[in-house]
């Protein structure tokens, strides 16, 4: 068994509006925006990143905003919801912010015992805030969101496939177990993980594939430590005959992308450099930071990326 996989380290959407975006994560959820850099292959968008004050794995939400670009179609192959943990108790509190905001499709449930609200964002994309005893991450508290109800991190994604037994199969090897079934969902935890290592799978092996648009998940990634742990952990993922791309310096980290068997993309992201590798912990995310490759268009991006406010 490989356990160098610690859980989430981010996950990366799709969205129509760049402002709209920025002001959802940071004003109605209060996340902190770590990052304002722009798409490695098409340095005309944006990639926007939000998380905790530091920009932990576990906790890092980003966004690639094409401007206008169309709503995705919900259906297999896809990670389907996007959850946060929040505090034992502040669903209250955030049903009220979410509704006062506008924000759509606000329901309250209960999935394994946990307390949870869904709701969709501003392009319908599927979040939950879970509500976790025992989460001992620091919240960014920058915004007016009070801590004892502030967003920890990823509490989990939940994976929509045709089937569960590959994916199943592969997390097991990076150490999930299977940890509940409930319904048409089953439960994968990551023991030891980093707070963001719980992995619901929906099983709809009558829905149609999902189309990516805005709204859609784009891939999930999972955290290593470091480039040692991720070379392991390729070189198991080339043995078992996944198509695994070569290591890619992404500024933040280093990445290496395979196609998981549901149809979801995966990304296995290290823990190094991280965030503060050019922007001091006080200004992160506020300058515009480019790709070496992309340092020449400053000037040009500068004149064409719409602004987004703090
Ligand atoms: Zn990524």
């Amino acid at each position: 068994m490989n356990t160098a996989i610690k859980g989430l380290h981010h996950v990366t959407s799709l969205a129509s509006d760049a402002a709209q975006n920025n002001r959802f994560f940071t004003r109605t959820l209060g996340l902190r925006r770590v990052k304002k850099t722009v798409n490695f292959d098409a340095p005309e968008v944006y990639h926007l990143y939000y998380a905790d004050g530091a920009g932990t794995p576990g906790t890092v939400m980003t966004y690639f905003p094409f401007p206008g670009a169309r709503r995705g179609r919900r259906g297999t192959g896809e990670a389907g919801e996007t959850a946060f943990a929040i505090p034992q108790g502040a669903s209250a509190f955030w049903q009220e912010r979410l509704a006062a905001a506008g924000v759509s499709g606000i329901a309250a449930e209960e999935r394994f015992g946990e307390r949870r609200l869904s709701f969709a964002g501003p392009d319908g994309d599927g979040f939950a805030l879970v509500e976790t005893a025992a989460d001992g991450r620091t919240p960014w508290t920058g915004a007016d969101v009070p801590e004892e109800a502030a967003i920890r991190g990823f509490h989990s994604v939940t994976l929509t496939l045709r089937e569960a037994g590959p994916t199943e199969a592969l997390l097991e090897g990076w150490g999930y177990a299977a940890a509940g079934e409930e319904g048409r969902l089953r439960r994968l935890a990551l023991a030891g993980g980093n707070g963001a290592h719980i992995l619901d799978i929906v099983v709809a092996s009558d829905a149609p594939p999902a189309e990516q648009g805005a709204g859609s998940v784009h891939h999930i990634a999972f955290a290593v430590e470091d480039r040692a742990a991720q070379a392991k952990v390729q070189e198991a993922l080339a043995a078992a005959g996944h198509q695994v791309t070569p290591v890619i310096d992404r500024d933040y980290f280093y990445a290496i992308y395979f196609r998981s068997p549901g149809g979801v993309l995966f990304e296995v992201a290290t823990h190094e450099p991280g965030f503060d590798r050019d922007e001091a912990p006080e200004r992160l995310g506020e300058a515009l930071k480019l790709p070496k490759q992309h340092a020449h268009l400053r000037a040009e991006l500068e004149r064409h990326l719409p602004p987004i406010g703090d």
